[in-house]
């Protein structure tokens, strides 16, 4: 690829020789996109640090002490409806093509999830036609004129005693609330289908980095232009080096130290293990609704293709308080974070970019979307500035 010179650095040689353009703060999708095209499409001196011992962020992969490809921070499935987004990390990666498939542990069966034409036969003994299953549907469900949140979402497609198998108790478990107190956004997440088709997902690109997530990482970070700093919080040496602009990409209410409270992130607990089997479970990922306190076991052999004799699975189990995870859907935190937002825009020279640092409930592709557009209107402000 051919480097482009420097057209927006106003102080010239001197910046590059003593310090950096831009300080990133985070090296998860967010932060990692963002150095990436800084440093080889706008030829940005940039350092990037993360105050954990790795790159990644929470889609970091690793080999366990087992030898088998894991994910550390719960199962990472890819998948997006951007061709740009696919067009641009395949720059970085081989791609592995995997559609992922969830059974959820109901009345004792293993059933699919989404909820389709098989889920609704088995669980009930039945053997009705899409069309029927359809019927079904529309005998069960709810119909609600203002479709509000979690809850409103399936007891209007699908009736109440879908919604207490498959969505009461594992929403309950998942973020500490019951459904009716989160937005309609979180459930509708997850389809209902009068078909048989039991993807989790159908979007138009469905794969996984044939190498993982991490080698995609160091491709996407290895130039000449960005150093890497780890086990580093950004606290910590932002005054030590010259830089002029900051990317931050960590919670937003912990960078202004939490002035107007705490922001709610839900976090999780995760419990690996290894098992002397080949395979653990049928499909990549069983959730359990209504038992345990996990909500899901994933298997990471599905999801990589990796062939082992053994098998390393992961337990998710919800919690209150640890490492932030998930912004947390609902109207009064939505609240609170415009409130942070406001101040966020106010600060000139950091821009607040990825799932904590807008609060929002964003996919891996989500995220490198926001940060590629917000790659653009970075240039885009620095073309204007060069002309003013
Ligand atoms: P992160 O990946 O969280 O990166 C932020 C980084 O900032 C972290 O590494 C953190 O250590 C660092 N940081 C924070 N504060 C500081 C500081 N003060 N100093 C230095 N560094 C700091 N998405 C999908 O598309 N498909 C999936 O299947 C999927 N599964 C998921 C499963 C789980 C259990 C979770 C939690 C998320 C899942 N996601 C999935 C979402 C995905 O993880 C996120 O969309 C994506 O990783 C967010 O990237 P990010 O860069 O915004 O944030
Ligand atoms: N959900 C549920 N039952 C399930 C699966 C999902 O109630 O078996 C709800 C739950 O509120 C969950 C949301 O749908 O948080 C989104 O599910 P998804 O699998 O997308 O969650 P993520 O992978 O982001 O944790």
């Amino acid at each position: 690829m051919t480097e482009r010179p420097d057209l927006n650095d106003s102080s010239g040689a001197q910046s590059a020789e003593t310090g950096f353009d831009y300080l990133i703060v985070g090296a998860g999708f967010a932060g990692a996109v963002l150095a990436e095209r800084l440093a080889r499409g706008a030829g940005k001196r940039v350092l990037i640090v993360d105050k954990r011992p790795h790159i990644g962020g929470n889609a970091y992969d690793r080999y366990d002490d087992a030898g088998i490809l894991i994910h550390p921070y719960g199962p990472h499935i890819f998948h997006t409806n951007s061709q740009d987004v696919f067009e641009y990390l395949s720059r970085f990666t081989a791609w592995r093509p995997y559609q992922h498939r969830v059974l959820a542990s109901v009345d004792g069966q293993q059933v699919p999830l989404p909820i389709n034409l098989d889920t609704v036969n088995r669980l009930y003994g039945l053997n009705l036609t899409s069309f029927e299953v359809q019927g079904f549907f529309e005998s069960v469900a709810e119909p609600l004129e203002h479709v509000r949140t979690s809850e409103d979402v399936v007891v209007s497609r699908v009736g109440r005693e879908l919604y207490n198998k498959f969505f009461r108790g594992y929403t309950r478990k998942q973020w500490g609330l019951d459904p009716s107190e989160l937005d309609a956004s979180v459930t509708a997440r997850i389809p209902t289908r009068t078909n048989r088709d039991d993807r989790y997902f159908t979007d138009t690109f469905q794969a996984m980095p044939l190498h993982g997530y991490t080698r995609l990482f160091e491709r996407m970070l290895d130039h000449p232009r960005i150093k890497v700093m780890l086990n580093t919080d950004y606290r910590e040496i932002q005054a030590l080096f010259p830089w002029k602009h900051m990317i931050y990409t960590g919670p937003v209410d912990a960078f202004f130290e939490y002035r107007y409270g705490r922001l709610p992130y839900r976090s999780l607990e995760f419990i690996h293990e290894t098992h002397p089997v080949e395979q653990f479970q049928a499909v990549g990922t069983v959730n359990y609704p209504n038992d345990y306190a996990y909500t899901r076991v994933s298997e990471f052999k599905h999801l990589t293709g990796q062939n082992h004799p053994q098998t390393s699975v992961v337990y998710e189990i919800p919690q209150a308080d640890g490492d932030p995870y998930y912004p947390v859907p609902r109207p009064e935190n939505a609240e609170l974070y415009r409130r942070y937002e406001r101040d966020a825009d106010a600060v000139a020279n950091v821009t607040f970019v990825g799932r904590l640092a807008t609060y929002r409930y964003y996919n891996m592709d989500q995220v490198v979307a926001q940060a590629l557009a917000t790659y653009r209107r970075l240039m885009e402000a620095a073309q204007t500035g060069l002309r003013e």
